[in-house]
C-alpha cells in the first residue's frame, strides 16, 4: 500500500501530466483530459480544480455542442494561463550575456543583455547576470504570479548536477558554481546546462520537437554543436560532453581547430571559420569579388562578405559556401545514420536571413542528392521554429521542464532579502 510521501509523489506526477496534455494540445475538457491521461475522472476533476486555484488553468466556454453526440453533456474546456506562473532565463555566452522572463509557454516578456569585452572574468559577468536577474523578478515579475525557476545555459562544458561551469580549454576561465550563485540570489531552484543542449531541449518541447520523441538540434554560429534528445530526454553522455559536433573531424587534412585537431567541422564551418576562409582565398586569388566587397582590406572580410559574394556569383565565395554545406551535411548525414532522430532542427544563429536560406537549400540538395541508400531513412531537416530567442527559450525549458514534470502549487521562496552588494 502507498504511503503518504508515495501518494504526494504520485499526485505530483499526475498533476504533471494534466498539466502537460494542456500545454501539447491546446484546449481541452475533463473529459478528453481522461482519455489521454489514463487517469480516472475523480482525480483528473480533482487535478483540475487545484490548478485553476493556482491561477495555471482557466475555463474558456464550452465546445461547440455541433461536435457532441445527442446525449452529450456540454464539455466546458480548459486553457492553459501562461502567466500563471513564470521563470528566468539566462543565456551566458561568450561575447554576450542575456536574461530573461519567460511564461509558461516559454514567450520571453523582459530582458536584460549585456555585450562582454574580451578578456572579461566569465565569474564577474556570471555575477553580474545574477544581479540583472534579481533586478528584472523583482522590477518586472507580473504582480500575483509565482517565479518557479531558474534556467542557465551556459556555453562550454557543465556538469547538470552541480550546476558548476568547468573551466574549458579553449573558453578557458575557472570552475563557476552558477547554479548555487543563483540560487543564493534569488533563493529559486537552478538548472544549469550547455546552451546547445539546452536549445535542444526548447526545440523538443516549444518549438518542433512538441510531438515527436527522438530530436537532434545542430547548432551553427561561432561555434558548431549539437543537442541531442531521445525519448523527449537530453542525451548528456559519460562526462556531459556528448554534443560536440563542432570537433567530428570531416577533412582529414583540414584547418586546425582551436581543440588542437585538424579538419574538425567548427574549423570549417563556424562564422569564424568561413571569415578566415574568405580571407585566405582572396590572398589567393586577386580577381574575386571579395576585394571589391571588402574595399578597406582582407583583414575586412567577414563571413557575410563570403556570402554576398557568393550570392553576386563569385566563385572564389561560392567555393567557401559550398565547402560549408557539404561538410555540414556530412555530419549531419553521419550523425543521422547512428542515431535514427525523428528530425533533424538546424539553428544558424547569426547568419543572415539570406545566407541561412542558402545554406539550408545546400545542405537539403546534397542529403537528397549526394547519399546513396533507403530514401525513407534521409534524415528531415528543417530551420527552428523558435528562431534567434532559441538561446532564452532553452534556458526557460530547463526550469519549465521541472515544473511541467512536477508542478509544485506551493508558493516558492520568497526572495531573499537583498544583501547591499545586489541593491541596484
Ligand atoms: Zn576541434
Amino acid at each position: 500500500m502507498l504511503g503518504g510521501r508515495s501518494h504526494a509523489l504520485v499526485r505530483l506526477h499526475n498533476r504533471g501530466i494534466v498539466l502537460q496534455a494542456i500545454l501539447q494540445h491546446g484546449r481541452l475538457s475533463r473529459r478528453d483530459l481522461c482519455g489521454l491521461s489514463s487517469l480516472s475522472p475523480a482525480p483528473v476533476t480533482n487535478i483540475v480544480r487545484e490548478l485553476i486555484d493556482s491561477s495555471l488553468l482557466y475555463e474558456i466556454g464550452t465546445r461547440d455542442s455541433a461536435t457532441l453526440g445527442k446525449v452529450g453533456r456540454r464539455q466546458v474546456l480548459l486553457e492553459l494561463n501562461p502567466m500563471g506562473a513564470y521563470v528566468v532565463a539566462v543565456h551566458l555566452g561568450v561575447q554576450r550575456q542575456v536574461v530573461a522572463l519567460a511564461d509558461l509557454r516559454a514567450n520571453v516578456f523582459a530582458r536584460w543583455s549585456q555585450s562582454l569585452a574580451s578578456g572579461t572574468s566569465r565569474q564577474a559577468a556570471a555575477q553580474e547576470a545574477c544581479e540583472a536577474a534579481r533586478r528584472l523578478v523583482q522590477e518586472r515579475g507580473p504582480v500575483g504570479s509565482r517565479c518557479v525557476g531558474i534556467g542557465v545555459g551556459v556555453v562550454g562544458a557543465v556538469d547538470p548536477d552541480s550546476g558548476v561551469s568547468e573551466p574549458d580549454p579553449q573558453l578557458g576561465g575557472e570552475s563557476i558554481p552558477i547554479g548555487h550563485m543563483f540560487e543564493q540570489a534569488l533563493g529559486l531552484p537552478t538548472f544549469v546546462e550547455n546552451n546547445v543542449r539546452a536549445m535542444a531541449l526548447g526545440e523538443t518541447w516549444f518549438g518542433h520537437g512538441r510531438n515527436i520523441d527522438n530530436l537532434l538540434l545542430v547548432y551553427v554560429s561561432s561555434v558548431v554543436g549539437c543537442g541531442i534528445v531521445t525519448d523527449r530526454r537530453l542525451y548528456r553522455g559519460n562526462h556531459y560532453g556528448a554534443g560536440k559536433l563542432g570537433h567530428v573531424i570531416v577533412e582529414e587534412s583540414g584547418p586546425r581547430c582551436s581543440c588542437g585537431n585538424r579538419g574538425c567541422l567548427e574549423a570549417i564551418a563556424a562564422l569564424p571559420a568561413i571569415s578566415a576562409a574568405g580571407r585566405e582565398a582572396s590572398v589567393q586569388h586577386e580577381e574575386t569579388l571579395l576585394h571589391q566587397l571588402a574595399p578597406a582590406g582582407v583583414d575586412f572580410i567577414s563571413y557575410s562578405t563570403v556570402f554576398e559574394a557568393a550570392a553576386l556569383g563569385d566563385r572564389t565565395a561560392i567555393r567557401i559556401v559550398d565547402r560549408v554545406a557539404d561538410r555540414l551535411a556530412l555530419a549531419i548525414w553521419n550523425l543521422s545514420r547512428v542515431l535514427d532522430p525523428d528530425l533533424v532542427v538546424l539553428a544558424l544563429s547569426s547568419f543572415a536571413d539570406r545566407d541561412r536560406g542558402l545554406i539550408m537549400s545546400k545542405i537539403e540538395e546534397i542529403i537528397t542528392t549526394g547519399f546513396l541508400g533507403n530514401a525513407a531513412e534521409r534524415p528531415v531537416i528543417v530551420e527552428t521554429a523558435i528562431g534567434d530567442d532559441i538561446g532564452l527559450v532553452g534556458a526557460a525549458t530547463l526550469a519549465l521542464e521541472r515544473f511541467f514534470r512536477a508542478p509544485c502549487l506551493v508558493p516558492e521562496t520568497a526572495l531573499k532579502q537583498p544583501s547591499a552588494a545586489l541593491v541596484p
